[in-house]
């Protein structure tokens, strides 16, 4: 008798996971996502986020996650997007890891370029920051870009179909039964509810599975812990400001310790030449960012964010995070806020006839024009306001008047959930993966706990 295996959520945690354990034929293995597959997304509008009249498809991801809509940067480094290291205890396991998962992308099509940047130009650059009192983080990165995102995930879809694993797409997963034997699924395809019994899950709902992962989490008595969150913005500038730096890092990370505050400030998810992106969540809007291969923009943007951290007694890093989205979606009439950083840093509000004064054309239409000082904690609008401007003499140009700051910006990472170094939870043979549950931040991290999970199983499997 075969094994049955539940996965929940087809992003790369998911997917990986699957990939791992289709190398072994003893396994029954079914893939659920409540989103659509990528064929069907026939608008390459609907991911720039400048079509208005889409409907935006990161509501309802699908096979491949918010990762197959994203601008595919894999960042090769344990450290980068989560914790390998701490995750697995081992160091040369975390990179082991990240070279499995490289692997992997190029065999489906990933492009065998590698950004390392020049050995000189790096120095040149750490020295900047450190004068500046930050620190650049050098990664190996391969940028597969969004337009291409789909085209890999699709490869690798047909890649696991051929090995029997079974994709249920548009299965909303409501909730996870403990039987005395293995676990039962339910979810609704259709308006009809379904229920599959397995002998494993592997959770992998992402940051958008987060309702079904709490109520879950509740109901089968899965323990937890709080982690901070980031808050902050997206910013905008002309390309050729990001230009030097982007020749060095595809995406350079700058880590800043803001004057005032103390507070850790870092730089993130930078889209050369690409598109700012409203991301509708329920309830309240967000900003995202990413660029394409093929098709680009005259502008740069990345993620500038302020960790939050709360002490006893609240520590719900989740719900603070989403009050403060929720005031910046009332503020923006249900759209993102857009500010100049020259109208932010003098307190008065941008208007649209400011924002078309400037000389950055924003790449997100649908943002309202406004003061992020007004959505914002104070404490964030300092710190953000205090690092952009000593990020200023790294990369000139990005704290100039005109540099367009889009809010909120908001990555939680509210509630990591325990597990061993084989991802099992404190429920024996539920395991978890991914970002949803606070194990990664990015593509290639997810991916690697979606296969430390798998192997978990395996190893089990081979134990019984
Ligand atoms: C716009 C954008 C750009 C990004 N750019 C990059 C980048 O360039 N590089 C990088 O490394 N990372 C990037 N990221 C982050 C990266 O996409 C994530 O870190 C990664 O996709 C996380 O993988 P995951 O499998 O944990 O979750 P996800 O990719 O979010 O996948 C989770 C899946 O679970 C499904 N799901 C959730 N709940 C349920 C349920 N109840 N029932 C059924 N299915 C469910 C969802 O539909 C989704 O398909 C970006 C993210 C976004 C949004």
């Amino acid at each position: 008798m075969k094994k049955k295996i539940v996965i929940v959520g087809a992003g790369p945690a998911g997917l990986f996971s699957a990939y791992k354990l289709s190398e072994n034929n003893n396994f029954d293995i079914t893939l659920l996502d409540r989103g659509r597959d990528v064929d069907s997304r026939k608008c390459p509008l609907e991911r720039t986020g400048v079509c208005d009249n889409c409907n935006p498809c990161n509501v309802l991801y699908g096979t491949g996650g918010s990762g197959c809509l994203s601008d595919g940067i894999l960042n090769l480094r344990p450290d980068i997007g989560g914790d390998l290291e701490e995750l697995t205890g081992k160091a040369d396991k975390a990179i082991k890891l990240v070279s499995v998962v490289d692997s992997i992308f190029l065999d489906h099509g990933a492009p065998e370029k590698l950004f390392i940047g020049e050995t000189e130009m790096i120095e040149d650059l750490q020295r900047k920051a450190e004068a500046s009192g930050i620190k650049f983080i050098q990664i190996p990165q391969r940028h597969i870009g969004s337009d291409y995102t789909p085209v890999v995930i699709n490869s690798m879809k047909k890649y696991l179909e051929k090995k029997r694993v079974k994709f249920v797409l548009l299965a909303d997963v409501n909730k996870i039964e403990k039987q005395k034997q293995g676990f039962t699924t339910n979810y609704t395809q259709k308006n009809t509810l379904h229920k599959i019994d397995s002998d494993y899950v592997i959770l992998a709902p992402g940051r958008a599975g987060s309702s079904f992962l709490m109520s879950q989490i509740k109901e089968l008595g899965i323990k937890t812990q709080n982690q901070p969150i980031d808050i902050g913005v997206r910013v905008e500038v002309s390309k050729v400001v990001m230009k030097p730096v982007i020749e060095v890092n595809r995406d350079p990370k700058f880590h800043i310790y803001s004057k005032t505050y103390d507070d850790f400030v870092r730089t993130f998810c930078t889209n050369h030449e690409g598109y700012v992106m409203k991301e509708q969540y329920d309830g309240y809007v967000g900003v995202n960012g990413h660029s394409m291969r093929d098709i680009k923009s005259h502008n740069s943007n990345f993620a500038f964010l302020s960790r939050v951290t709360l002490t006893s007694p609240v520590e719900d890093t989740t719900s603070y995070g989403i009050s403060i989205a929720k005031i910046a979606t009332v503020l923006g009439g249900g759209k993102p806020i857009i500010q100049r950083f020259g109208d932010l840093r003098r307190g008065r509000r941008s208007t649209t006839e400011r924002i078309s004064r400037s000389n950055i054309k924003p790449t997100l239409l649908s943002a309202t024009p406004g003061d992020i000082a007004m959505a914002l904690p104070y404490r964030i609008v300092t710190n953000l306001i205090e690092s952009l401007e000593r990020l200023d003499n790294v990369i000139p140009g990005v704290g100039s008047d005109s540099t367009l700051l889009y809010a909120p910006e908001i990555k939680f990472y509210g509630i990591k959930v325990k597990v061993d170094s084989s991802m099992e939870t404190n429920l024996s043979n539920l395991f978890v993966a991914g970002d949803g549950v606070g194990l990664s931040r990015d593509i290639v991290n997810s991916a690697a706990t979606g296969i430390l999970a798998a192997e978990g199983i395996i190893n089990k499997e081979i134990k019984s």
